[in-house]
C-alpha cells in the first residue's frame, strides 16, 4: 500500500470511529533511536485538527508543522526542508480545515490591523481571499502555500521535480471528519 493510501485509510477508519487498537508503549520504544516518518505535513493550530487522530497514524509516522492558519514563513518552510531533505518523506500534506478561524478572522477583519502579532497571519492569509467567502478561501490559502513553498524552497522544488516528493493539499472537515484531495 503507498503512503497516501495508507492516510486515507487511516481516515476511513477515523470517519468510522474504528481507529485501530494502539500499544504507545511499543511505539515509544520503536523511535527511540531514530525517526523514519514517511510524511510531512503543514497543519492548522486548530484544537480540532488533530492530524494523529485524523489519518489514525501513530508515534513516529508524521512529521508535523503547525501554526494557525497554516501559513508559510521561514521557520515553516526550514522545517518543510527538513521533513523532505533529512527524513526524506516522499509526502507533503498541505491540510486546510473547514470553518478555520484564522482565515475567517482575515475574511472578517476588512484588513484592519489589531496591533498583535496575529495581523502577521492575518496579512499572510489576505491574498488568500480575494472572493470573499470563507471555504473558498481556506482552499485558495492552500494555493497560495504551496506556491510560496515552491517558489521560496529550492530544495523542495528539486525533490518534486526528480519526483522524490509529492505536494498534496487536502481540506479536513469538521462537520463529518473526511479528509478531501483538493486539485488545482
Ligand atoms: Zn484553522
Amino acid at each position: 500500500m503507498d503512503y497516501l493510501e495508507r492516510l486515507l485509510e487511516g481516515n476511513k477508519r477515523f470517519i468510522e470511529n474504528k481507529p485501530l487498537k494502539r500499544d504507545f508503549k511499543e511505539e515509544r520504544e520503536r523511535v527511540v533511536n531514530g525517526q523514519k516518518p514517511y510524511v510531512t505535513i503543514l497543519s492548522c493550530s486548530d484544537s480540532r485538527v488533530v492530524p494523529e487522530y485524523i489519518f489514525d497514524a501513530g508515534i513516529g509516522e508524521i512529521f508535523t508543522v503547525i501554526n494557525a492558519g497554516n501559513i508559510c514563513d521561514s521557520s515553516v518552510l526550514g522545517s518543510i526542508e527538513y521533513g523532505v531533505e533529512h527524513l526524506k518523506t516522499p509526502l507533503l500534506i498541505l491540510l486546510g480545515h473547514s470553518k478555520c478561524g484564522a482565515v475567517t478572522a482575515t475574511c472578517g477583519c476588512g484588513g484592519k490591523k489589531s496591533g498583535t502579532n496575529i495581523d502577521y497571519i492575518i496579512e499572510k492569509i489576505t491574498p488568500a481571499i480575494a472572493k470573499g467567502d470563507i471555504e473558498e478561501a481556506i482552499c485558495e490559502n492552500l494555493n497560495c502555500i504551496e506556491k510560496e513553498i515552491l517558489e521560496k524552497s529550492q530544495i523542495v522544488k528539486e525533490f518534486v521535480n526528480k519526483g522524490k516528493l509529492k505536494i498534496i493539499k487536502m481540506k479536513y472537515f469538521l462537520e463529518d471528519g473526511e479528509v478531501k484531495i483538493l486539485k488545482g
